[in-house]
């Protein structure tokens, strides 16, 4: 219908450990615990226990890891001015979860986290930071490191002025964030009733230098712990899902692509261009980078469009102009097909600000297919 179409729908599922007892109760991916605060409607009924314990696991110390890890540790006063979803600002209101660990199998110099974001949880009002001074020692591999990467040099100095800064401990329910290093999760245990998890098995790690990467990776040492816990959420990166007859790098979890341009294979193991078809983004690079990558990636994917309508790639052979998007509406119509228009988003939009504002926030999110599709035509 298009003579350029171009993918860019991102990542929406999640790597998986694979490890026993991974789908175990009390065990979520951040993505999905993200989308719940978020009102994502797919996730609007998870309903996290956050009751029966005092203790989250995090896996995982990008970004993703310390915006879970934050909106578990963030006084409730401060959330309820935010546009955080309603049912789970009730259930972080009656939250009992008093610490939460973020575990990295790799070091301080290697935790994947940006400075923006550690100073943001850093400076949670009245929280006690734990971070153990021997995990900050550094080896010559680590320095190599710090000197070729500035963020990575920030990273580790703000984790080194939290680990000696004298912090104020004694105030009563004080919640704690413990950053864990070196440690990989090797499984999951469950508690007495058998379906819930108790227990995160860790192995302790050390890094050795990857000839092939040149990076520093972690290696099991053969050394176990038990952290106790009652909710558990893996932030170690999400995947792009596949769309039928699409080429897709399973491994990877991207679309195979040339600057953008969406490559398959032939039978002889040559690589073609599908013609007319680019990708951008997450599903594009993998699920690394934050939005001003993403516009440097977009613009690559531009440049390529461009690059090829000007050498005539982008013609069609018979001449006649493609339906676009009056072909898109028919052939949709015709399969039955419910769809939201752009002007039916900007309602939802409208609605969530008008209901936000009695309530003194930014908006008040619409959190059920029930009520999200009634505002479309409301
Ligand atoms: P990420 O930055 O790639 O971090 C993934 C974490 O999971 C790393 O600590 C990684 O450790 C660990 N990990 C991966 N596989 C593992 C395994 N099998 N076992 C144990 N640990 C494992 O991913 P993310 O946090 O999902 O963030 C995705 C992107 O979105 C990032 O580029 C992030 O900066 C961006 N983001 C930005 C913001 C913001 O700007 N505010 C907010 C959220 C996300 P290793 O390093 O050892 O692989």
């Amino acid at each position: 219908m298009y003579d350029v179409t171009v993918l860019a729908y991102g990542a929406e599922s999640d790597r998986y450990l694979g490890v026993p007892g991974e789908d175990l109760g009390g065990i979520y991916s951040a993505r999905e615990f993200v989308w719940w605060y978020n009102g994502h409607p797919d996730c609007s009924n998870m309903a996290p226990d956050l009751k029966s314990t005092d203790t989250a696991v995090v896996l995982g110390q990008g970004n993703v890891a310390l915006d879970v890890a934050r909106i578990l540790l963030r006084p409730i006063n401060e959330l309820e001015t935010t546009d955080i979803a309603e049912h789970a600002l009730t259930s972080l209101r009656e939250s009992t979860i008093r610490k939460v660990y973020l575990v990295g199998r790799r070091g301080p110099v290697q935790a994947a986290c940006t400075a923006k974001e550690l100073r943001e949880i850093l400076g949670v009002k009245d929280l006690h930071i734990h971070i153990q001074k021997a995990d900050l020692a550094t080896s010559p591999a680590d320095e190599e490191e710090l000197k070729k990467s500035r963020i990575q040099r920030r990273v580790y100095e703000l984790l080194s002025k939290a680990a000696t800064s004298h912090q104020q401990h004694d105030i009563v329910g004080q919640r704690e964030l413990h950053f864990m290093f070196f440690r990989k999760p090797d499984r999951f245990l469950p508690s007495e009733s058998g379906d819930t998890v108790s227990r995160v098995r860790l192995e302790k790690t050390c890094l050795k230098e990857n000839g092939a990467s040149g990076k520093q990776v972690a290696v099991g040492t053969g050394q176990f712990e038990d952290l106790k816990c009652g909710l558990v959420l893996k932030s170690i990166g999400y995947k792009s899902v596949p769309v039928d007859g699409l080429p897709f790098d399973e491994y990877r979890g991207v679309v195979p692509n040339m600057k953008g341009r969406v490559l398959s294979w032939d039978q002889a193991g040559h690589a073609i261009v599908e013609q007319g078809l680019y990708v951008a983004g997450w599903l594009k690079r993998g699920p690394t980078g934050i939005i001003a990558t993403n516009l440097y990636c977009a613009e690559e994917t531009v440049a390529s469009i461009l690059e090829d309508f000007k050498n005539g790639l982008l013609t069609p052979a018979s001449g006649s102009p493609k339906p676009g998007r009056r072909g898109l509406l028919q052939a949709l119509e015709h399969k039955n097909v419910r769809f939201v228009p752009f002007s039916g988003w900007e309602k939802i939009d409208s609605k969530e600000r008008m209901e936000g504002k009695l309530r003194n926030k930014p908006r008040k999110k619409i959190t059920t297919w029930e009520e999200l599709l009634p505002a479309v035509d409301g």
